[in-house]
């Protein structure tokens, strides 16, 4: 008696289900039909190209073995992929695929599924988007003409505009924009967005934080729309995603960052990265992605010199019709010399003492004013401050810190006290460690790891957070 197609796969699914998480399974498994049985092989149905890639990446030895032992050693499994909007009609048709890892060498080009749907999530706004309607989510002020040219942008500046004229045409693709904080990653990458949206009107172009995107994939498990979220995804003509750093570590995210990168990239849309660092220094993310990274340019900003300085205040000042004497501009120039956003703080506090005093600002004052500025900035919070601040907002001894103790609220201090420490100072890991009690590197990473993992799973918890790192910003500014 010959089985029927449902019989294999419902007997597939119990085996499956028992090794797989729960989620992982109704994100994966769950949405496949069985579509055929014949002889060997066995048909199912997935909702994309992409959930084809996933599962082949992910679950090919599990899927393998699960139909060898239900069908026999001869066991084959192809895969049937709806496209939509792909044909003539509009409606989704479907290609199929084999199931490379299983012996299969027949080797199927297929086009890129085109998702014109109008049934595709927004995780930005709505349901119901039309690809038109994707709000970029740039601002509109940051664009190349208030982005000054320096020595210390220059590469980054020109590739940045040559992306923005060609896009997902250039060899810069990806676009790495690399450097430390308040150096103008976020205007260069948004100068890029605003140029193309504006010479090309029916590009879409979207620019999303990294830590928007990880909690917009975090959610779309949770809620069982991970299709709706990948396909929001593969609509993006040019796709901006800032402070890639932030990946790191998260092993889920970098994966389904790694299939929407290969998607777009493959289907030439353009991708722009930003990122604190070097991209051979991100630690925490996968090879893979870093090699990728490599097909295109990373291109860094360094700390502007005096003149850039010098011809960033003055563009601001006129964007703001505000005058100032020369040797006062002069005289921030030369003072604030880490990176823009500080320079602007320093002008806007500048403007706002003076308004404040009802004075006009001569060199004397902005000497005054600068002074306490430059204090202010230079102060590092100590590992010490962090954990008393800590240990007050959860009521735990800091002595306890230091000791063996494993109490959960003790832990969770000490977890979080290292955490911020890492985040604040600029102390090694080692030198972390002996603020607890002499414990290693290696213990601190798992702290921050940890705290990583409940912030993303807490709410609570990172409100607490959040509340904290509120409390010793401001100690600092
Ligand atoms: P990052 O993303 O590297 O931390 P931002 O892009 O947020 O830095 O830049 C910080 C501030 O400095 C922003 O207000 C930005 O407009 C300004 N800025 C940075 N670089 C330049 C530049 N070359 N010309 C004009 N303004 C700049
Ligand atoms: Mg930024």
């Amino acid at each position: 008696m010959s089985k029927s197609h449902d019989n294999v796969w419902t007997n597939c699914l119990k085996i499956i289900k028992d090794n797989v998480s729960q989620q992982s399974f109704r994100t994966w498994f769950e949405p496949i039909k069985p579509v055929a049985l014949h002889e060997n092989i066995l048909t199912i149905q997935v909702p994309s190209q992409f959930f084809y890639e996933w599962l082949e990446e992910h679950y090919v030895s599990l899927l393998r073995k699960t139909i060898k032992r239900e069908m026999g050693k001869e066991a084959k499994l192809e895969y049937q992929i709806i496209v939509e909007g792909g044909s003539a009609t509009g409606r989704p048709y479907t290609v199929n695929y084999p199931n490379y890892n299983s012996g299969d060498s027949q080797n199927l080009e297929l086009d890129p599924p085109m998702v014109v749907g109008n049934s595709i999530k927004n995780p930005f706004v709505i349901p119901g988007l039309k690809k038109i309607n994707i709000d970029s989510q740039l601002n509109p002020n940051a664009n190349f003409e208030s982005f000054v040219e320096g020595d210390c942008n220059r590469l980054a500046r020109s590739a940045g505009y040559a992306v923005a004229d060609k896009p997902g045409t250039t060899a810069f693709n990806p676009l790495v924009i690399y450097g430390g904080v308040g150096l103008g990653k976020t205007h260069l990458a948004q100068a890029i967005g605003n140029m193309v949206k504006q010479k090309y009107k029916n590009k879409t172009v979207l620019y999303v934080s990294s830590e928007k995107f990880t909690n917009q994939f975090i959610d779309s498990l949770k809620n069982n729309s991970v299709n709706d979220f990948i396909h929001f995804y593969q609509l993006i003509d040019v796709l901006i995603i800032d402070d890639i750093q932030f990946f790191a570590n998260k092993q889920k995210t970098q994966d389904m960052f790694f299939h929407i990168f290969n998607h777009l990239h493959q289907e030439k849309k353009q991708l722009i990265l930003t990122s604190d660092r070097a991209p051979r220094d991100l630690e925490g993310v996968e090879e893979r992605l870093l090699s990728r990274f490599k097909w295109g340019l990373a291109a860094d900003l360094t700390v502007p010199d005096f003149e850039t300085r010098l011809a960033i205040l003055e563009k601001k000042m006129y964007a703001d019709g505000i005058e100032l004497p020369r040797e006062v501009v002069e005289f921030v120039a030369y003072n604030i010399n880490s990176n823009v956003r500080e320079l602007e703080g320093a002008l806007i506090s500048l403007l706002a003492q003076a308004s404040l005093n009802k004075k006009e600002i001569d060199l004397d004052l902005a000497k005054k004013i600068i002074k306490n500025f430059v204090k202010s900035i230079s102060r590092e919070v100590s590992i010490d401050f962090i954990q008393k601040t800590v240990c007050e907002y959860f009521d735990v001894p800091v002595e306890k810190l230091r000791e063996k103790t494993r109490k959960r609220q003790v832990v969770q201090a000490r977890q979080l006290s290292m955490f911020l420490a890492k985040h604040f100072t600029k102390n090694s890991l080692k030198v972390i460690g002996k603020h607890f009690g002499g414990r290693d590197h290696s213990t601190v990473i798992h702290s921050c790891q940890a705290v990583q993992n409940l912030m993303d799973t807490d709410g609570k918890f990172k409100d607490s957070v959040s509340d904290i790192q509120k409390k010793i910003q401001m100690s600092i500014s």
